[in-house]
């Protein structure tokens, strides 16, 4: 039994059924719609994805799913999940997936009651519809905050603000000279951006910074970060800090019952920062590891056109890396992080993104293009001989490029050459 459908819950669940010894699964979902890859939510918003191309497809015997199934308790003597219907379903293994929830900020009203008018979250598919028209004010500098600005802009909305109580954007992930580069990139999108502020109050449309400004919000989006989804492991007494506590495997201090995803906390935490890569305005970024300590590191920054590069070495592979504004050279060291390659001698080529700087993988149809959708050459390759000839009909087809969008230029390179074969032949 596995509760919660998002990312990590059905990734399980297509791992187990695709092993010999795997027993019915049952995996259930709270929201009524069926799964979707939530991450590519910014794209519903900006108008650029129809909502259906998120949907995930089904998983295979013996899982079954259940949508609109919300989980209210966990019986652990008697093994049993409860709906709140009050139905329930027994378990011999409970695997807990349940997520995370946004958090709101005080200006959102009291926690638990119906926030003010005007006031919006990004999580679900019905979330994106619900975001009242007109002026919009996101709330926060994470990864949400800048990638839903981005998302209203090219959305056509005439007036986006974006409030981050930071230095710069992104100031968790990104060194100041990086940071600065987003801002600006935000800014030349049409976005006002406004740097270490906070909001004070939020009433009838109107935003009130610590400051005195009021921002015109028809529609407040705070992006303010997220708290595990932990209610059903606390209230069957399993240990708790913000997460469900497990170990490194998942396991709680139930030996049949597990967590996974954001709803855990592992007790040993994962070493160095995961990768992140986001589309912003279409020049991709990408972030991961640590920029200090390093043994070599170079840098590239180009403040008049936003554009900033740093990456760091150690035992002869990138450890770090911060970019912005440089779509190959995202590329090229998301490559690198992913395969483990050991970095070229001369890091100038890859962040110039000189082919010849990338080591290549054993077959090149088996490296990963779009690493937002995990698509391969090879999967892109059968799209095209079904028929998807172009970049919109293989975005289509597998989701390559609807991510952060910085495979655009290899998608459109790999059509250049199976359209090159298939005349030869
Ligand atoms: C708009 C947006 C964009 C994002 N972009 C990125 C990105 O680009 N890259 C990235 O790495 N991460 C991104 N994230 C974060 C990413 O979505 C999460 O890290 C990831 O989904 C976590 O997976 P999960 O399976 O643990 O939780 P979730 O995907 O949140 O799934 C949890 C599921 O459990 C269900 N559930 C909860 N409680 C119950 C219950 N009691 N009963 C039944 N079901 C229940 C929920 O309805 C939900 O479907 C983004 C998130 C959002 C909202």
């Amino acid at each position: 039994m596995i509760v919660g459908n998002g990312r990590t819950g059905r990734a399980y669940a297509a791992r187990l059924a695709g092993r010999d010894d795997c027993g019915p699964v049952d995996l259930l979902g709270a929201e009524p719609a069926p799964a979707l890859a939530r991450a590519l939510l910014p794209s519903v918003l900006s108008g650029e994805l129809p909502l259906h191309l998120l949907r995930l497809p089904p998983l295979p015997t013996p899982v079954t799913e259940y949508a609109g199934v919300p989980v209210t308790t966990v019986d652990r003597r008697r093994r049993v999940v409860v709906r709140a219907d009050g139905r329930e379903f027994p378990y011999d293994r409970l695997v807990l997936a349940t997520g995370s929830a946004p958090h709101l900020p005080s200006i959102a009203g009291p926690a638990g009651a119906a926030p003010p008018e005007g006031v919006a979250v990004l999580r679900s598919a019905a979330d994106a519809a619900r975001i009242p028209d007109g002026a919009a004010v996101v709330l926060g500098g994470g990864p949400l905050a800048v990638e839903a600005a981005f998302a209203l802009r090219r959305a056509g909305r005439a007036e986006v603000a974006l409030v981050h109580r930071g230095p710069w954007p992104l100031d968790r992930r990104l060194p100041e000279r990086a940071g600065r580069a987003l801002a600006a990139r935000l800014s030349a999108a049409g976005v006002e951006v406004h740097l270490e502020q906070r909001a004070e109050s939020y009433a009838r449309a109107k935003l009130t910074l610590a400051d005195g400004q009021v921002l015109h919000a028809d529609a407040l989006l705070p992006c303010t970060g997220t708290l595990p989804e932990s209610r059903l492991a606390r209230e069957a007494g399993l240990p708790v800090r913000a997460g469900v506590l497990t170990d490194l495997a998942g396991r709680t201090t139930d030996p049949a019952v597990h967590a996974i995803g954001s709803c855990a906390e592992p007790a040993r935490p994962r070493p160095g920062g995961s990768l992140l890569r986001l589309r912003a305005d279409g020049s991709g970024l990408l972030s991961f590891g640590s920029l200090s300590d390093a043994e070599e590191s170079v840098v590239l920054t180009d403040p008049a056109r936003h554009r900033y590069a740093e990456l760091a070495l150690r035992a002869g592979r990138v450890a770090g890396a911060a970019i912005i504004g440089l779509p190959h050279a995202v590329a090229a060291v998301t490559g690198l992080h992913d395969s483990g390659a050991p970095a070229p001698r001369d890091l100038l080529p890859l962040l110039l993104g000189s082919p010849a700087a990338v080591p290549s993988a054993a077959d090149p149809l088996d490296a990963v293009l779009c690493h937002c959708n995990d698509v391969t050459g090879r999967k892109l390759a059968a799209a095209w001989r079904q028929g998807a000839r172009d970049l919109p009909a293989l975005a289509r087809a597998t989701r390559a490029t609807t991510g952060c969008g910085g495979c655009a230029d290899e998608v459109r390179a790999l059509c250049a050459v199976l359209m090159t074969e298939r005349s030869a032949t």
